[in-house]
């Protein structure tokens, strides 16, 4: 465990009673917007623990396996005045003790736990060989990897992307641009987050890039050089880049804490842990109502926010508020000169229409910048933060989709 921030002993603090002790767990985007809206109180210690002494920007991460960005960021400029970062893994939360346990060994308490893991790759066990030989982009250690694997092989050999989602177009796009041979591989859904045009829009950007993309096949199984096709066809694969969906860290339903079926803490509107009024979900770790929001970078801000108030009100003692937030579309890169921002209603559904080309480009590379900047400016200022509403969601009971698992 290292750490930098004021040094203190972190158990039997004699001020105990009268500051407030939260810890968050996962220094990514929601949890380091939750940290420092926490600052808008004095009497609250925050502690951050991550497993990176650096921010991991993984909105920048195909651009990183790719070469033309770096991923990464210190977190000097992100967590603000004050905040301790501890940088350990959470093994688990004993919630009657009000403890975390971390990989070190070592153990924090809190008065208020935020939930912050976020999300990671998923690779499918049922698809023999793909654990082994295909090696996902949308977290650090493997981002790593395939840029490593990448810089190996020549820019001839053939490189395949499974899935279509956007980290799957986006990859496939930017290495189309740096002039290498891929094949996406679609899957059932073929770039669900766009509208019909937008589809046919990156449809054509990718046909023009040299980027064969078999809609509607399936990866049957993965070899160290091949996939096979669900059909039986084999095709040629130097590098296969797994990017179907993100799973999330098994953490909650391992401390006993009920979650829903993918791993997500289950809570209440207000992001309240169903199971306990002292831990807190945000991000892509959460699952209000059962009723998860899409996972992104856009939503994860300000449900970091929304995180830290509901700390805030209960430390006031008064009532937290729902959530209130909307999701209104996705942009993507295609390549660094053009891209798409797809317009939705505000429940996210896309419509018709996209912004394309160069300007549907600098969007998409402001929104990117604007991630980084906004938990800047909520270190500097806390409080500052807005987002678009979208009014509180109809009221449901929460489903509990899947009972944790006492360790
Ligand atoms: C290539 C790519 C492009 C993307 N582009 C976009 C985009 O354009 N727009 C958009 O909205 N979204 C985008 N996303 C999705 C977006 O990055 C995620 O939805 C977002 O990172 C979620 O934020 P978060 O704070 O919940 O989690 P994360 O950013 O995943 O942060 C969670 C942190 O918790 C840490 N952690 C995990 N387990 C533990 C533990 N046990 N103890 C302590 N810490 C732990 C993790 O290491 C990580 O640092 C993209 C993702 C990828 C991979």
């Amino acid at each position: 465990m290292s750490r930098f921030g004021p040094a203190r002993c972190l158990e039997g603090m004699s001020e105990h009673n009268t500051r407030h002790r939260v810890v968050v767990l996962g220094g990514g985007y929601a949890g380091t917007v939750a940290a420092n809206r926490l600052r808008i109180r004095d009497d609250v210690d925050i502690s951050v623990v991550n497993p990176r002494a650096e921010f991991v920007d993984r909105v920048r991460l195909h651009q990183f396996v790719a070469g033309t960005a770096e991923a990464t960021v210190g977190y000097e400029s992100l967590l603000g005045a004050g905040i301790e970062l501890v940088v350990d893994s959470a093994t688990r939360i004993d919630a009657a003790a009000r403890r975390v346990q971390l990989g070190s060994g070592a153990a924090l308490d809190y008065d208020y736990l935020v939930y912050a893991v976020g999300s990671g790759s998923a690779i499918p066990e049922s698809v023999p060989g793909a654990a082994e030989f295909a090696v996902p982009v949308g977290e650090w250690e493997s981002a790593q990897r395939v840029r490593s694997e990448l810089e190996r092989l020549p820019r001839s050999a053939p490189v395949t992307v499974v899935g279509s989602g956007p980290t799957g177009i986006e990859t496939a796009a930017e290495l189309a641009e740096q002039g290498w041979a891929v094949t996406l591989i679609c899957g059932g859904t073929t770039m669900p987050s766009l509208g019909g045009p937008g589809r046919r829009y990156v449809g054509k950007w990718l046909a023009e890039h040299g980027v064969t993309v078999l809609e509607g096949e399936r990866v049957g199984e993965v070899r160290p050089d091949a996939v096979l096709l669900a059909g039986g066809a084999e095709r040629a694969s130097a590098l296969t880049i797994w990017t179907t969906g993100f799973g999330v860290p098994e953490l909650a339903a391992a401390s006993g804490l009920r979650t829903d079926e993918l791993g997500r803490l289950l809570t209440d509107e207000t992001l309240t842990s169903v199971d306990d009024e002292r831990i807190v979900a945000t991000g892509d770790a959460a699952a209000p109502s059962g009723r998860p929001l899409r996972m992104s970078c856009q939503g994860a801000g300000p449900l970091g926010a929304q995180a830290a108030e509901t700390v805030l009100s209960r430390i006031a003692g008064t009532e937290p508020k729902r959530i209130d937030l909307a999701l209104t579309g996705t942009c993507l890169s295609l390549g660094r000169r053009v891209g798409i921002r797809q317009l939705a209603r505000r429940d996210d559904i896309p419509v018709k229409l996209y912004i394309g080309g160069r300007m549907g480009a600098r969007i998409k590379e402001m929104t990117c910048d604007l991630g980084v900047a906004k938990i800047r400016r909520e270190a500097r200022t806390p409080g500052s933060l807005r987002w678009v509403k979208g009014g509180p969601r109809p009221e449901q009971p929460a489903r509990t989709l899947r009972a944790g698992s006492p360790a």
